[in-house]
């Protein structure tokens, strides 16, 4: 298999590992693979390792060690985070949860489950056109019943950054537990969980060149974290399983360097991504979708008026290009991105988006290709669009 003539820009879904990642979770599959738990000298060892790792990852958002939890990946922290925060609630009569509409799935249906089967009142606020949740508006919607606000730290759809550490004030001043999402922030913009006033946080290390099927819940001490899986004392009783050393220490390794190298990064970034961003607004009836300042580094999405995302997808895989679509393939049928639809884009537009999204791996000549593929693909897609030629004739009036 080669690959190396593809230029990867989907950076969002998941992240090539690192090669520092890699080279330190080789020994805790080969030489060190014993059980943390046991006694012997070659459990100690995997034991120190994991204690390390959780030491590294507390000092890179800001936490004391003891608040890290490991998860088997983001969706789990998430589902323990607000499993956990709101059935302590429920204990306290307080069954009231605020979100927002463009929340990752792993948030949205286990608010949707909470609402259904146990009867939880789940307020979901407006995300504003520019992608972004006003704090002000959180505060607004918080109830004495309230238990939790949980409002993501980063879109994964648009990248837009959250006013976090304003939003935490408002919960902490209401006595409310805050969690955010931080699936698509940590490693690549400053997290830090006392600062920005978090009570709880999800992470996860395929996104920041870690591996897949590993990550973390930060829970501030003084906040309650129930179990979420029943079994072995690990992880100081809140997640039973033997640990997967291996790759608590890969995505360790491959935080610190993310933190590390941030400041570059984020500069190479910037440069890249602001270029594509000129480059594919001069295509005409598009636009970029989220806010042009407060977006991660390398994150863009637009929409291109008159053609459907998954086209646009498949023909710049023919061109060697990995990027995605808003929208999701749901039982055979493609439904718009609930994230577009929540800033306000009509269903027509919100079909036709592209997200891509770049890291520090991706060089000069991949923007130019992007700058090169995009607006091609999407003047050949027009050409054979019905709904294209409906707009050119002035049948239909353009939205963008
Ligand atoms: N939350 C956000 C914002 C994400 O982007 C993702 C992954 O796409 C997740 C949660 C889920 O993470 P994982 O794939 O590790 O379960």
């Amino acid at each position: 298999m080669d690959f190396s003539n593809k230029v990867y820009a989907d950076n969002a879904a998941t992240t090539k590992m690192s090669k520092t990642a890699i080279a330190a979770m080789l020994p805790y599959l080969d030489t060190c693979y014993g059980n943390p738990s046991s006694l012997y000298e070659l459990g100690q060892a995997a034991k120190e390792a994991l204690e390390a790792a959780r030491a590294d990852m507390a000092s890179c958002i800001g936490a004391d060690p003891a608040e890290i939890f490991f998860t088997s990946c983001g969706s789990e922290s998430d589902n323990q985070a607000i499993r956990s925060a709101a059935h302590i609630g429920a204990l306290k009569g307080k069954k009231h949860i605020i979100s927002t509409a463009f929340e990752h799935h792993a948030v949205l249906h286990t608010l949707k489950k909470l609402e259904k089967e146990e009867g939880f009142e789940v307020t979901l606020l407006d995300v504003h056109s520019n992608g972004i949740v006003a704090a002000e508006e959180v505060k607004a919607a918080i109830r004495p019943d309230t238990c939790l606000v949980t409002v993501m730290f980063a879109n994964n759809e648009i990248g837009t950054v959250q006013p976090v550490k304003e939003i935490g004030a408002v919960c902490r001043e209401a006595g409310v537990t805050f969690h955010t999402d931080a699936v698509q922030a940590v490693g690549h913009i400053p997290v830090n969980v006392k600062e920005q006033n978090i009570d709880m946080l999800s992470l996860s290390a395929h996104k920041f060149h870690g591996p897949k099927g590993i990550g973390a819940l930060y829970c501030r001490r003084g906040v309650r974290l129930l179990p979420f899986i029943d079994g072995g004392a690990q992880e100081r009783g809140r997640r039973a399983g033997t640990e997967n050393v291996a790759e608590i220490v890969a995505m360790a390794a491959a935080l610190k360097e993310a933190c590390a190298n941030m400041a570059g990064n984020t500069a190479k970034l910037v440069a890249l991504r602001d270029k594509i961003i000129s480059a594919l607004t001069k295509i005409p009836h598009s636009r970029l979708n989220g806010d042009r300042v407060h977006r991660l580094p390398g994150t863009i999405n637009m929409c291109f008026e008159g053609i459907e995302g998954e086209g646009l997808l498949l023909h710049l895989d023919d061109r060697g290009i990995c990027a995605s679509s808003g929208s999701a393939c749901t039982s055979g049928s493609l439904d718009p991105s609930h994230v577009l639809l929540a800033i306000g884009l009509p269903h027509e537009v919100a079909h036709g988006s592209l997200r891509i999204s770049l890291c520090e791996y991706n060089t000069e000549e991949d923007a130019e290709r992007i700058i090169e593929a995009v607006p091609e693909v999407v003047a050949y897609l027009r050409n054979m669009s019905p709904v294209w030629k409906e707009l050119e004739r002035g049948e239909k009036k353009h939205l963008l």
